[in-house]
């Protein structure tokens, strides 16, 4: 690698496309905030109803809401924001967007200790292989932001009550009450972090956002187990369009099979060989 100048080394870590929007579909677009996406569903033409899912890094509020407004005009709220989990770097911006937006906030029960200020998620695993974030990943919020006041359950039926058409699937692994979203009229997943299109575990690659269909991120995964077969029932829905949370979004036959050797080589391709989350039994065969 180059040498960098002083200031370029200094700065922060924030991948090439942080800041744009980009439309997956008419109704389902995602803006990269420095490392993770927020996506924007529902038709931006006035009148329709529109849901925000996740709200970023921690201080990115103000911008999701800038970059909302530019997409769907201004005094037009979200009906609701919608979780895939609430690990930091998901819902870092959301006490400056409920103070905006008073809306309901939509998480499986399984995540809401977490939302309310009753427990803490695990530690990040710095034990595990992959480079600089990993090691960096102490510095981490784990502390929870407490949105109890707006917060709902995500219904039991798989359905979610502000996106009509798209149904909710557990995914846990990642963390206990992670979900992903599915509509299966066009096969649009909204992933979380169930797999990524990034390795974030290499900062090089979360730098350059090279494109990569893997695991969920290693450092705070705590079941591989249960993210294996999270991974399994995604493959199984054959999505069409993929917005992860980190990433660039994915489509067609890249998305297809790199998906399915995923889901074939999960082992191998997602869980860390050492780390202290890993149990023997779920280690890959080496790489
Ligand atoms: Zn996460
Ligand atoms: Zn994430």
């Amino acid at each position: 690698m180059e040498r960098s100048s002083s200031t370029e080394r200094y700065q922060p870590v924030t991948s090439k496309n942080s800041g744009d929007v980009v439309e997956v579909l008419p109704d389902l677009a995602y803006l990269t905030d420095q490392i993770v996406n927020v996506i924007f569903v529902g038709n931006p033409e006035p009148g329709n109803p529109w849901v925000l899912v996740d709200a970023g890094m921690p201080k990115s509020g103000g911008k999701i809401i800038e970059k909302a407004e530019e997409r769907f005009g201004k005094d037009r709220p979200p009906e609701a924001i919608v979780l895939t989990h609430g690990h930091f770097d998901h819902i870092g911006g959301i006490i400056d967007i409920l103070e905006k937006w008073h809306v309901p906030v939509y998480a499986h029960p399984l995540e809401h200790p977490y939302l309310t200020g009753s427990e803490n998620y695990p530690d990040p695993d710095v034990t595990v292989e992959g480079g600089m974030l990993a090691k960096l990943s102490f510095l981490f919020p784990t502390d929870p932001i407490v949105i109890t006041e707006f917060l709902e359950g995500l219904p039991e039926d798989g359905t979610v009550p502000p996106l009509p058409g798209w149904r909710w699937i557990h995914t846990p692994g990642h963390s206990a009450g992670h979900v992903s979203f599915f509509r299966d009229a066009d096969r649009a997943l909204i992933a979380g972090d169930a797999f990524v299109t990034v390795r974030q575990d290499q900062l090089y690659k979360v730098m350059t956002q090279e494109k990569e269909l893997t695991g969920p991120p290693r450092y705070l995964t705590p079941d591989w187990t249960a993210a294996e077969s999270s991974v399994h029932t995604l493959n199984g829905l054959k999505p069409a369009y993929a917005v992860t949370g980190h990433g660039e979004a994915a489509e067609g036959a890249w998305l297809t099979e790199h998906l399915d050797t995923l889901d074939r080589h999960f082992k191998e391709l997602a869980v860390p060989d050492h780390g202290k989350y890993v149990k023997d039994e779920e280690k890959g065969n080496g790489r």
